[in-house]
């Protein structure tokens, strides 16, 4: 794992690919970063465990084929504790030591009331615990700087922050966000609650504004008129867009930086270019030196 001379440890988010387009999408994006040497790359879970068998073979194909360390994600909404608890002995029998564990969203989509299954977790926190029953993993989980739908009130987010913490979290990562202020107001709030884990902002380069405004909408994040001014225009205009999109969070990044941030986790969509060039910008090089195991660029047979 790379530190820089500044102490910037980064991580990377990946989802699992439909079709075997976008898994060369992907392992060209995995190959690009690997020699940047994250502390760990995630992949997501499908909404309702729709992705779960490939997840798992995403998962087991970076923990074999490359030298980076995986993270799975893992929801519990609609699904039995059996279910569940098959997935991470499953994940802990491969050799997967790192969970980020979530509740996920109703299937219904955001909006509707959720209910947990009859025989399943009943939230985050009881998802965290079932996992430590089973394996002592290393778990991360979720943390919303500007509140999530659910929530009532930022107190109740707090709570469910401090249960997940309680039943063995060591990590949280944040929604996406794009005004810093939001995150230091939450990490002192955090802080003021007694909750003592790392706060790891969730930097989402913006590849597409549409997409980003509307996955905004769906997390219940802000996005200010400032950034919709900054892409006005560029719909049709890929190449610019894209220069501005590094912009954007070079200036997130390098502020969050000023102010004592030291660790960033990338939603890269299973792009490089973007995620790369914000971490050069951080200081971190890749390795001149790679070890022998290397990611592939082909898809799996
Ligand atoms: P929790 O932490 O359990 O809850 C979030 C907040 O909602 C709580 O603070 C609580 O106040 C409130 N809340 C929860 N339940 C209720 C309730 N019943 N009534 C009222 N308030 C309630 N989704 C996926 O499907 N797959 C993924 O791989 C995935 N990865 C993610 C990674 C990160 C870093 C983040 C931030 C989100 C991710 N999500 C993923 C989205 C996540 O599943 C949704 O936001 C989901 O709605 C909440 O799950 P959680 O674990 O964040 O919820």
């Amino acid at each position: 794992m790379q530190m820089n001379a500044r102490g910037i440890r980064v991580s990377f988010e990946f989802f699992p690919p439909r079709n075997p387009e976008m898994e060369q999408t992907l392992w060209q994006a995995i190959a690009r970063l690997a020699p940047l040497q994250p502390h760990f790359v995630s992949v997501t879970y499908g909404a309702g465990g729709s992705t779960r068998e490939r997840t798992h073979a995403t998962v087991k194909r970076i923990l074999t084929e490359t030298m980076l360390t995986p993270a799975a994600h893992l929801t519990c909404v609609a699904a039995t504790r059996t279910d569940v608890d098959a997935v991470v002995e499953a994940y802990a029998q491969a050799g997967v030591r790192h969970i980020v564990a979530l509740r996920g969203d109703p299937l219904g989509g955001v909006g509707e009331r959720y209910a947990p299954h009859p025989h399943g977790y009943r939230n985050a926190a009881d998802l965290v615990a079932g996992i430590k029953r089973i394996a002592n993993l290393e778990i991360s989980v979720s943390a919303y700087p500007e509140k999530h739908p659910d929530s009532t009130d930022v107190t109740a987010d707090l709570d469910m922050l401090k249960g997940k913490v309680d039943a063995g979290a060591s990590r949280a990562i944040t929604q996406f966000f794009f005004e810093n202020d939001l995150y230091f107001r939450y990490l002192d709030r955090v802080r003021a609650a007694g909750i003592a884990i790392p706060i790891v902002p969730g930097i989402l380069p913006v590849q597409n504004f549409r997409q980003t405004r509307n996955f905004a909408a769906r997390a219940g994040a802000s996005v200010p008129g400032w950034l919709a001014a900054r892409f006005d225009g560029l719909d049709d205009d890929p190449a610019t867009r894209k220069l501005i999109a590094a912009a954007v969070a070079a200036e997130q990044v390098l502020d969050l930086v000023e102010r004592g941030v030291t660790e960033f986790h990338f939603y890269t969509m299973n792009r490089a270019d973007l995620a790369y060039a914000i971490c050069h910008l951080l200081g971190l090089r890749p390795d001149p030196n790679p070890a022998p195991r290397l990611a592939a660029t082909e898809p799996a047979q």
